[in-house]
């Protein structure tokens, strides 16, 4: 299928490795020209020219980086300075700390909040209004499956994230619809990343378990009996921003091998 992203530009926050990187590869192999952001200089050209040399030759795609916290106001401005009429832009940073609420005080509150809610919204007030006059626009938001299913140490995400998910309900309902404008978010379960890697070793410190036992525990808890891959993750992303999904807006699209155990 051809997803009619040929010579789209996007941008593609936390996208020097992970999630954000598996959905840049994906939008970068559909043709789609990226500007991928992530803090860290050396990672970020790395998967820049990794990007280029594996897809972009083939594909035409311009592959360009901007390496800056997207968190902050100084960072979000030396992106736009770059560019600022992008077709697709996926919303990405990396998730708040595991933890025991008891500890986290306003600070900590204050910067979850600013990563994984307040971000997103200030990327999608920046950019809308001229894929709305153009007459198209897709904006993904990595969020996480603990929105709809909360895990217990990820208190500051499930919290943060909440709040992006009820303002995404509102905004993707809004005019912008009728002007060819989605916004949906996608919620991973469990992907094979350094960010899990992370999470599975904090359950283990909590726990006292041996970091294999606490893998397998949650490995064999998936009905895929598998982590995901920054792939299959990218691919669900370049579907959600095609052609053919402008009528997908205001939706929660789950990626997590059936671990969410309801109906609905
Ligand atoms: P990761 O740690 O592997 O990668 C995160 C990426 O974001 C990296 O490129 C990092 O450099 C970049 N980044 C982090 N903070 C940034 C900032 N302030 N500004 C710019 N770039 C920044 O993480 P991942 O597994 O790819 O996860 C992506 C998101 O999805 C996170 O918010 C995470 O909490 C969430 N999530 C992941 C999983 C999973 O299983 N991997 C599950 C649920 C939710």
């Amino acid at each position: 299928m051809d997803l009619g992203l040929r010579g789209k530009w996007a941008l593609v926050c936390g996208a020097s490795k992970g999630l954000g990187l598996g959905c840049a590869r994906a939008l970068v192999q559909e043709g789609a020209n990226v500007l991928i952001v992530a803090r860290g200089q050396a990672q970020l050209q790395a998967s820049a020219t990794e990007l280029i040399a594996a897809h972009a030759n083939n594909t035409g795609a311009s592959v360009l980086f901007c390496a800056q916290d997207i968190t902050t106001e100084a960072g979000r401005a030396a992106v736009f300075a770059l560019r600022r009429d992008f077709d697709i832009v996926v919303t990405n940073a990396g998730g708040p700390p595991t933890g025991n609420f008891r500890d986290w005080d306003r600070e900590a509150w204050i910067k979850a909040v600013d990563a994984n809610m307040l971000t997103p919204i200030e990327l999608i007030k920046a950019t809308v209004d001229g894929m709305a006059a153009r007459g198209f626009g897709r904006v993904v938001n990595i969020t996480s499956s603990a929105v709809k299913s909360p895990i217990d140490i990820l208190g500051l995400s499930n919290g943060a994230r909440s709040g992006l998910t009820g303002f995404v309900a509102g905004v993707a309902r809004s005019s912008l619809a009728a002007q060819g404008v989605t916004i949906n978010n996608l919620l991973p379960g469990a992907f094979d990343t350094e960010r899990l890697r992370g999470t599975l070793q904090a359950s283990a410190s909590k726990t006292g378990q041996p970091l294999d036992i606490v893998t397998n525990t949650r490995r064999q808890a998936i009905p895929a009996q598998r982590f995901g891959t920054p792939d299959e993750f990218g691919a669900v992303c370049a579907f959600l921003c095609s052609q053919q999904a402008g009528y997908i807006t205001g939706q929660n699209v789950l990626v997590d091998g059936g671990a969410y155990p309801g109906t609905f």
